[in-house]
């Protein structure tokens, strides 16, 4: 199997040049064409000195090959500031990428594996079980997907969040691999305070972000509250149980002296009561947070329904008057389909060819 030239950090990039006879110059050339411009196709690259030329001309597709990714699906939204992207990879797995945004702010949601290991009840890539991890420039691949999208309407991406398909710090060393590559500020330049990470709660991974001192931002998806009422929404609380999820928070805030953003889908009747706002309070307290709620978007696989307006406002109230910063995530691109892994889901019921 060639190996992906987007996989490789700039030094790993200048290191196979050398090793392989040319000049380390040509690496940075080479980087800016994968990278800074997210090229396509270095095949239509007239300006490469000779050397380079025939390195690619005798190595690519053998040796080496470059991640780019068809188009498979895209939706707009009606409004045009969401755009769904499902991507072909090259073994045929589909994965989904989303560009969102309102002018000078624009964020991509990108894909950390095909499918999830996890489980979680409402979530459509959950239902549709684990299929593989990305690699690194599988995931890098996404972002410059996004910048390109962009570029052709004159914008910029300054913003990451790793809330596609799949569970990121479960392919932690591919996903941390490819933040470094794409806060590079010779390639794609978004640095890692414009980068969030959501989980499901990976503990290990989480004491392995505070050990690092990782820069990127944290985010952990709760939903519930005691145990037994989050093992029932995510199965992974039996692996990595509330309580030592808690535990690890905590070691991370005390660790990087950063907040954490906790995710909280909202579920009439399920989690969504004055009683379950006033035990997410309680379970955060001395903890630095910033709790998101998220309004269900409604899956095939989940009989669970979307909270009324008014139970979220109460909600909201409550977590806010114990004085942690709490926001309604906006309801966007709602049409098309933008839950998690819902495009995908979409097209297999429509009964197209589906690798999943
Ligand atoms: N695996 C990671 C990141 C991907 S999911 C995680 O679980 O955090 C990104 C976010 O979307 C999570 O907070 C997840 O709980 C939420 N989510 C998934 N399916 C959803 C749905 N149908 N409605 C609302 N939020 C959903
Ligand atoms: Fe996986 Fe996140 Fe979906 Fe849970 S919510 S199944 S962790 S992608």
């Amino acid at each position: 199997m060639p190996t992906s030239l987007h996989d490789l950090t700039f030094d790993e990039l200048r290191e196979l040049i050398v090793r392989d006879g040319l000049r380390p110059a040509h690496s940075a050339t080479l980087w800016n064409a994968l990278h800074f411009r997210a090229d396509t196709d270095l095949n239509q690259r007239t300006d490469f000195l000779p050397p380079l030329r025939k390195w690619l001309d005798a190595k690519m597709g053998t040796e080496y090959h470059t991640d780019v990714l068809a188009i498979a699906s895209e939706i707009f939204s009606g409004d045009d500031l969401t755009r769904k992207y499902l991507l072909k990879l090259q073994d045929g797995q589909e994965i989904e990428t989303v560009v969102m945004g309102y002018p000078g702010r624009h964020t991509a949601c990108v894909s950390t594996q095909a499918g999830c290991a996890m489980g979680c009840v409402f979530c459509a890539t959950g239902q549709m079980g684990f299929v593989r991890h990305l690699r690194p420039g599988e995931i890098v691949a996404q972002v410059h997907h996004a910048r390109r999208i962009l570029r052709e309407s004159g914008e910029r991406l300054r913003n990451l969040v790793l809330m596609g398909m799949g569970e990121p710090l479960h392919n932690y060393d591919n996903v941390m691999k490819a933040l470094g590559i794409i806060s590079d500020t010779r390639g794609a330049n978004i640095g890692p305070s414009k980068i969030s990470i959501s989980t499901v709660g990976v503990v290990p991974g989480i004491l392995r972000m505070a050990e690092e001192n990782s820069r990127y931002n944290l985010a952990v998806s709760l939903h519930g509250s005691t145990e037994a009422e989050r093992a029932a929404l995510i199965p992974a609380n039996q692996r990595w149980p509330l309580s030592e999820l808690i535990a690890a928070c905590r070691t991370y805030c005390e660790k990087t002296e950063r907040k954490i953003f906790f995710a909280w889908t909202l579920i009439a009747g399920v989690n969504d009561t004055p009683e379950h706002a006033r035990r997410l309070a309680a379970l955060l307290s001395g903890i630095k947070a910033h709790v998101n709620l998220i309004p269900l978007n409604e899956t095939a696989g989940y009989e669970g329904r979307e909270s009324v307006e008014t139970a979220g406002e109460v909600f909201h109230r409550i977590v806010q008057e114990v004085g942690i910063p709490c926001t309604v995530r906006q309801r966007r691109g709602i049409d098309v389909a933008a839950g998690c892994g819902q495009l995908k889901a979409e097209k297999r019921r429509r009964g197209e060819k589906s690798t999943l």
